[in-house]
């Protein structure tokens, strides 16, 4: 017999999020649960933006939420009216606040601080190696880092590095109603470059610079694009930084093992991120809850649809070798669909109809080229 009915690996987003659904859809009673992380998560270590129609199960703890969002390239701007979605916002205090109650309540739960060196599938379930130590349990979740070189992945691949300031301003400097979804403005150095305001008061923002391409930058190099993209567009008065944040969100296809017998792979190791945004915090929730849900079979559900991998693919081949240019492809689908089309296509959402009405707006030759390489290129695979 094994030492637990459920072992979850990683106690981050994901780790966390699958006990709180689980928890939630009372699948863990009188179950034996153990989640190992190094640290119990619990302080402000980043912010999940989402778009969501209508009200949502984090409403509670959204911090933020906006209705209109901008974006500009170097040709123009537009500003998009997203109802009936929001553009919302969560601090992970706020998100750990809600979930540890609940993870903390499961009656059979034992939190072992420990780093992890391996997790494998055995024949009566899978096992993980803790600090030295075996412990067995009938279904392993892992949401471990899925460690992936570009260079050796087939599929396309690009990674998102970003850094971010929280800016305080000794003057009124922001439109709280509007953020800047994406901003182009900005020379794009062969690759796909933005920025992105989430303003809270018109004196307090978040500004983001993200880069999607392999070569990363130094610290130095992203705080000067950050300042001078503040200097440029937004104030010449003096400001504060309160917080930063930085990051890096691998957007590629490439097919994430998504389960080995019962050891079950979740999170951005799992393929939670999409692919052509890197956006994973709405997808993952929709995709933990129907585990949730099933469990416990089928162990797993696929977090994007398949077709969506497919438009990805595309998309990220053609960012890839800039075959069009990422600020005009991202600006003008906004500018030539309703955004709310746009948002239900990137949630992952859309109907096959909304899908090829928003490819009739996209530059014909290059997308249907690179969609016949990726689709042939797959069944090759
Ligand atoms: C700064 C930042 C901002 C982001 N903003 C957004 C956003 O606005 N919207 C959005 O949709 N997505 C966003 N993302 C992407 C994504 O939502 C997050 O990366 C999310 O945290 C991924 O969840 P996860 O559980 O896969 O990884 P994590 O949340 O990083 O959790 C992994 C956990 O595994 C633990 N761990 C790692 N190695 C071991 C080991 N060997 N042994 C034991 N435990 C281990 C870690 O301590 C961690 O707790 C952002 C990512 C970052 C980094």
């Amino acid at each position: 017999m094994n030492d637990y009915d459920i072992a979850v690996a990683g106690g981050g987003l994901a780790g966390l999020s699958l006990l709180y659904h689980f928890a939630r859809a009372g699948k863990l009673r009188g179950k034996r649960v153990l989640l190992v992380d190094p640290e119990r998560k619990s302080v402000h270590d980043r912010t999940w933006s989402y778009w969501e129609r209508g009200a949502g199960p984090f409403d509670d703890i959204v911090a933020h939420r906006w209705e209109r969002v901008t974006l500009a390239n170097s040709t123009g701007h537009c500003t998009c009216d997203l109802r009936p979605y929001a553009y919302k916002l969560i601090r992970s205090t706020d998100f750990y606040a809600k979930v540890n109650p609940v993870v903390d309540a499961i009656e059979g739960l034992t939190y072992l601080p420990a780093r992890i060196s391996s997790v494998e599938k055995t024949p009566t379930g899978a096992r993980l190696i803790a600090d030295g130590k075996e412990y067995k349990a009938d279904r392993v979740y892992s949401s471990l880092p899925h460690p992936l070189d570009y260079r050796e992945v087939r599929q396309p691949y690009l990674d998102q590095h970003f850094r971010g300031w929280f800016v305080e301003t000794t003057e009124p400097t922001f439109d709280p109603d509007r953020p800047t979804f994406m901003d182009f403005r900005t020379p794009q150095a062969g690759e796909t470059r933005f920025f992105y305001v989430l303003p809270f008061s018109k004196t307090h923002a978040l500004v983001e610079v993200a880069i999607f391409g392999n070569h990363h930058l130094t610290t130095e190099a992203y705080d000067a694009l950050l300042r001078d993209y503040i200097g440029e567009h937004w104030t010449r008065s003096d400001y504060r930084i309160t917080h930063s944040e930085s990051g890096n969100i691998p957007m590629t296809t490439y097919p994430f093992p998504r389960r080995d017998g019962n050891l079950i792979y979740i999170g951005l190791g799992g393929g939670a991120a999409r692919p052509s945004t890197g956006y994973t915090f709405y997808g993952l929730q929709r995709q933990l809850a129907r585990m949730a849900a099933a469990y416990p079979e089928p162990a797993t559900v696929a977090p994007w649809p398949a077709r969506h991998l497919l438009y990805d693919a595309t998309l990220l081949r053609i960012l890839e070798r800039s075959a069009v240019a990422g600020e005009e492809v991202f600006v003008d689908l906004f500018r030539r669909n309703p955004p709310a089309r746009v948002l239900a296509f990137l949630n992952g959402e859309s109907s096959l109809w909304e899908e090829l009405r928003l490819m009739s707006t996209v530059p014909l030759a290059p997308f249907a080229r690179h969609f016949l390489g990726e689709t042939l290129g797959n069944r090759g695979r």
